[in-house]
């Protein structure tokens, strides 16, 4: 009997277990074949039949060095497979279970509207004067965009190195998408908060006035990611209240204030590390999506990872078993994602330069 689940054409359904015994059989009838990677995000159960766990960059990284994989499925969100795609070897393919899975935050900066901006600010601050750097979590075109500008890319673990990188070679640096990973880090870099500017796509100038465009040093794009501005001050002032020997630990993807009233604050391979570190029978507090928080509890019985407040990321969580296993009955063909070559070039070339910073890359 055919078993390939089949829901819209009334054939088989499958249980979760069953789901994962024919992924398994596909995974080894593939061999080497087939990369399967997973990101922290991912359900659990997506992750226990994973290749590879980690952050984007570091499994597309993986992704390319494997010369023996043809096929890679990406399980994470869009951007994160168009990473791979453009580190991919030619005889690559990259696929994602579900071409629906995007970044709302990636959404939130457009190339057309940061080339606008971009235009705005050179005119007022001077040509040669700015230097953009763009977070991983971003279409491929802004990566491009910033090998094409002598920018450069970042994660959420070497923004800082990228932004002491940029403030070294100009008088400002251009931060898109998320504002608070650059205010953060801009924070840990000492600027004020005059320093530091948001631009409003939607509004003249961005919202500012020229002469406070001239004084800025770090102008940040208005955009969020609504998983980690989810947690909020008074959630974090009564869990310290309920739990008060607990450390807290947080994504800098949070807003200051929640930052600031953490113990510690890193990229989700920093929170990895942060819980694995942790004495036994210590509690943590962890601001992050859920399914990582969930995960690191079931990993770490000797301690009580607890999180913040409950923050899905539903992109991340329209990767299932199903379309697994879909993506794998048509592997190199379904789904595919692919970034031409023009682009593909150009964003190399910032990707080769965040490579050249200081900080272990994670996202
Ligand atoms: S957690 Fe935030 S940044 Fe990451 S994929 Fe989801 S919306 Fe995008």
């Amino acid at each position: 009997m055919n078993r390939a689940y089949r829901r819209d054409e009334g054939q088989v359904s499958l249980d979760e277990a069953e789901l994962g015994e024919e992924i398994r059989a596909k995974k080894e009838a593939l061999g080497k074949e087939l990369l399967i990677l997973t990101h922290h995000y991912q359900r659990k159960e997506i992750v226990a039949l994973g290749d590879y766990r980690g952050d984007s960059f570091g499994l597309s990284q993986k992704a390319a060095a494997n010369c023996d994989a043809r096929f890679i499925v990406f399980c994470g969100v869009h951007f994160m497979a168009e990473s791979a795609a453009i580190l991919a070897q030619p005889q690559q393919t990259v696929q994602i279970p579900n071409p629906r899975a995007g970044c709302l935050m990636a959404d939130m900066a457009a190339l057309d509207t940061v080339e606008t901006a971009w235009e705005e600010l050179t005119d007022i601050a001077g040509e040669g004067s700015i230097v953009p750097v763009v977070y991983m979590n971003s279409d491929a075109r802004l990566k491009a965009f910033c090998g094409r500008h002598g920018g450069t890319v970042c994660t959420s673990a070497n923004a800082l190195a990228a932004l002491r990188w940029g403030l070294g070679r100009a008088a400002k640096v251009f931060f898109f998408p998320d504002q608070h990973l650059g205010r953060n880090t801009g924070n840990q870099l000492g600027l004020k908060p005059e320093d530091m500017i948001v631009w409003d796509p939607d509004r003249p100038l961005g919202g500012n006035r020229p002469e406070t465009i001239r004084r800025a040093r770090l102008i940040l794009w208005d955009g969020y990611c609504h998983v980690h501005t989810r947690f909020q001050v008074d959630q974090v002032l009564a869990m310290k209240e309920a739990f008060p020997q607990a450390k807290m630990v947080v994504h800098p993807e949070c807003t200051q204030e929640v930052v600031a009233l953490a113990d510690a604050c890193g990229s989700t391979g920093f929170i990895v590390d942060y819980v694995a570190r942790a004495a036994p029978q210590t509690t943590i507090i962890v601001g992050t999506e859920i399914n990582l928080v969930h995960r690191l509890a079931l990993e770490h019985p000797d301690k009580e990872v607890l999180d913040l407040h409950y923050s899905l990321c539903p992109n991340m969580f329209r990767i299932n078993l199903e379309n697994l296993l879909a993506t794998l009955e048509s592997p190199g063909e379904a789904n595919i994602v692919t970034v031409s070559e023009p682009i593909k070039t150009e964003a190399k070339i910032a990707l080769k330069r965040m490579l050249t910073l200081t900080g272990k890359p994670s996202c």
